[in-house]
């Protein structure tokens, strides 16, 4: 395993370094550490003209096939990226579910004209995408989904309900996983549309969540249409399409995000100098953890990034998930014990970003994939241990 970047790569570096501290220094600088954790249904408008200036830059869409109008950098440059992006304290991403998720599906299973009219809008930001799988009755268990999907008049005509769609509300599109053939046995009848979120057929209620904040909704589609043609993977084929875009959702798409784990420890250090928790024994251990935690995760990513040649993940990258999940929940709780007494709401009280931090990363564990779910897939794939009971 080669730890060092190339020199080019590390040319790539200097260029994104740049072309980044000027961006956020100027015309964009009010949005330097915004919409991360806890604080992602914030600025959307500030935050698409920034997703826009990305486009125009030539920053999305750096893996990409040079067909579809991306730059087909290696992964290892989209990886350093990610790590200025983070070390910059950029804004937090909007269209990454467009960019990391749908594209890279399109490409494996989208047809020439999918391709062809929905890629290069994410390229420039002008459209942005929500991924609506999980159901009232249907999360981990995802193929149990009952939203209903009917061809009638050369459209497509759904009724039901999602939940949990992250950016439902300042999406375009939505990419849903519906059922087309209820007599069918469960993972077969399944179909992947692609539908406009803006037309009468839809409701989006926004979920509360813990921070105060409101990324995710409820969708409800009451006879929304969309065209024949919207359905990737061919009608009945949906499954293997969105297990496909699992795929990238819990692998590559995860590579980079140790750098604003380190900004968020940092904090943490800092307010623990400053605060006197550092002084405390059980405190110094449990960010020296947290410390070298990271450095794990960064070598299991070199580790994936040189195993993934082909574009297959290989078992190893099976642990990624789990790994960070439960490592950024726990930071979450040290964070709290760092502020102490500090970490006490008040109503009214607006939240400190480590409070802020702490609730958010309750969901770690829960998004793409719950702590036992992955600890299923590990045992079955990685380890070919027995199926359990389902
Ligand atoms: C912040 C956030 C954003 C999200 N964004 C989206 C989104 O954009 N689009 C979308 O479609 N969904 C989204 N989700 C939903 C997410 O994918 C689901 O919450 C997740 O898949 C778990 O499903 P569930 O909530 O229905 O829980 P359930 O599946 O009901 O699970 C409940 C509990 O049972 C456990 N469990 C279930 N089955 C098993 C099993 N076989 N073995 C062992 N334990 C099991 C689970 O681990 C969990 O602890 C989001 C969730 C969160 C928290």
């Amino acid at each position: 395993m080669d730890l060092n970047f190339s020199p080019e790569d590390e040319q790539f570096r200097e260029a994104v370094r740049g072309w980044l501290e000027d961006a956020l220094s100027g015309e964009f600088a009010a949005l330097r550490g915004r919409g991360g954790a806890g604080d992602q249904g914030e600025l959307i408008e500030e935050r698409k003209a920034w997703e826009k200036a990305l486009g125009a830059a030539g920053w999305l869409g750096l893996s990409w096939p040079k067909q579809y109008g991306g730059r087909a950098l290696p992964l290892t440059q989209e990886v350093i990226f990610n790590e200025e992006y983070a070390r910059a304290n950029a804004p937090g991403r909007l269209g990454h579910i467009g960019e990391t998720l749908l594209g890279p599906t399109l490409f494996a299973f989208g047809t020439e004209a999918q391709k062809a009219r929905f890629l290069p809008k994410i390229l420039s930001g002008e459209e942005y995408w929500c991924q609506g799988y999980s159901e009232p009755g249907a999360g981990s268990d995802l193929a149990n989904v009952q939203c209903r999907a009917v061809l009638k008049d050369g459209q497509w005509e759904i009724t039901g309900q999602k939940i949990w769609t992250s950016m439902a509300e300042w999406s375009e599109w939505c990419f849903a996983l519906c059922r087309t053939d209820p007599n069918l046995p469960r993972h077969k009848g399944i179909s992947y549309l692609l539908v406009p979120m803006n037309q009468p057929g839809i409701t989006i209620r926004p979920i509360e969540q813990i921070t105060g904040g409101a990324e995710f909704a409820e969708v409800f589609f009451e006879g929304a249409k969309t065209a024949e043609a919207n359905v990737v993977g061919g009608v009945n084929g949906g499954w293997k399409v969105a297990m496909g875009t699992l795929a990238f959702e819990r692998g590559a798409s995860t590579l980079a995000q140790q750098l604003s784990f380190a900004n968020e420890l940092d904090a943490i250090i800092a307010l623990a100098k400053e605060n006197g928790a550092a002084q405390d024994p059980l405190i110094r251990q449990r960010i020296a953890d947290a410390w070298a935690g990271l450095r794990i995760m960064r070598l299991n990513a070199l580790r994936m990034l040189t195993q993934m040649e082909g574009g297959v993940l290989s078992r190893e990258a099976m642990i990624t998930k789990l790994y960070w999940a439960t490592w950024h929940r726990d930071l979450g709780e040290l964070a709290m014990d760092v502020l102490g007494d500090d970490g006490i709401l008040q109503a009214g009280d607006a939240l400190h970003p480590l409070q802020r931090l702490f609730l958010w990363t309750r969901c770690d564990t829960i998004y793409a994939g719950s702590n036992q779910i992955q600890r299923n897939i590990i045992a079955e794939r990685a380890l070919g241990l027995p199926r359990g009971p389902r």
